[in-house]
């Protein structure tokens, strides 16, 4: 039997006793059967990357997508707190000017002009804004202390609430009723007894009898103004004390030069005795 190189034998024996199996295979066909197994394993394992390659782009797709609709409820809710910042700075800004205005403020003019919160939708001009909104509040914050407390010691209303029986000005003698004379306040005449209340905050800088007024109190508001209470039956501060406006100051009577009981009541400006009816209604800012 001639050698034949281009082909093996394969010998397959089951088992001892069984017949003998030969095969007789051709190296070509072994080889391309081989080369055929190993680029058609090569091509699955091409796809087999591809598909993985793919999968992994796809979990990356998905998961940069979740993160984008996080971040865009995140902007939402950002844009949502914003204008609502931006609304409310807005409203108070609205609020000082107004406030401004009703403290007769000249800043009042300076705050208009203020910048709005226009510009880039920042949280630098929210920021900017609430910082100007500070300063301006605290100015009309002072602003007003002072009014109030300027208003506080302007005088106010009369010191017993009677009738008025004698105004400012040139009057007839009360006494001899004969020629006439200045009268440097206002009497009010009331009961014996009824309480004398101050017309605005001050400082007692008189509590004692004073010639022709009686007993009487002078007290030192501000920017030069003083009222005076005289012809008290009782005199119930002291020099130097703080009184409020409706502080009590000493009682109606009829001392000094008084032809009954009443309070004679005077303002006066830099020492000079003004007529009292001008301070009677409510105080000018
Ligand atoms: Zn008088």
């Amino acid at each position: 039997m001639s050698e034949d190189r281009s082909q093996f034998t394969l010998i397959i024996a089951p088992n001892a006793s069984s017949r003998v199996r030969r095969f007789q295979i051709d190296y070509k066909l072994l080889y391309i059967t081989c080369g055929a197994i190993a680029i058609v394993a090569l091509l699955v394992i091409l796809a087999i990357v591809r598909l993985a390659r793919h999968e992994a782009l796809n979990l990356e797709y998905l998961s940069a997508k979740a993160e984008n609709e996080r971040l865009k409820r995140e902007n939402d809710a950002y844009q949502n707190s914003y204008s609502k910042l931006k609304g409310q700075i807005s409203y108070i800004q609205d609020m000082s000017q107004e406030l401004a205005r009703k403290a007769n403020m000249e800043e009042a003019r300076e705050i208009d002009q203020q910048p709005g919160i226009g510009g880039p939708e920042t949280i630098t001009s929210l920021d900017r804004a609430a910082d100007t909104l500070e300063r301006d509040l605290r100015r009309i914050s002072d602003r007003l202390r002072d009014n109030q407390l300027r208003i506080a010691s302007i005088p106010t209303g009369l010191p017993v609430n009677g009738y008025v029986t004698d105004n400012f000005g040139i009057r007839h003698n009360p006494f001899s009723g004969e020629g006439r004379e200045n009268h440097e306040g206002l009497d009010i005449a009331v009961d014996f007894g009824t309480p004398v209340t101050a017309t605005a905050d001050g400082i007692v800088i008189w509590a004692a009898p004073h010639g022709g007024y009686g007993n009487a109190v002078v007290i030192y508001h501000s920017n030069g103004i003083t009222t005076r209470y005289g012809h008290l039956s009782k005199i119930t501060v002291e020099a130097g004390q703080r009184v409020r406006r409706g502080d009590q100051v000493g009682n109606v009577g009829s001392t000094g030069r008084s032809t009954g009981p009443h309070v004679h009541y005077e303002v006066r400006e830099n020492d000079q005795p003004v007529d009292p009816q001008r301070y009677i209604g409510p105080p000018r800012p």
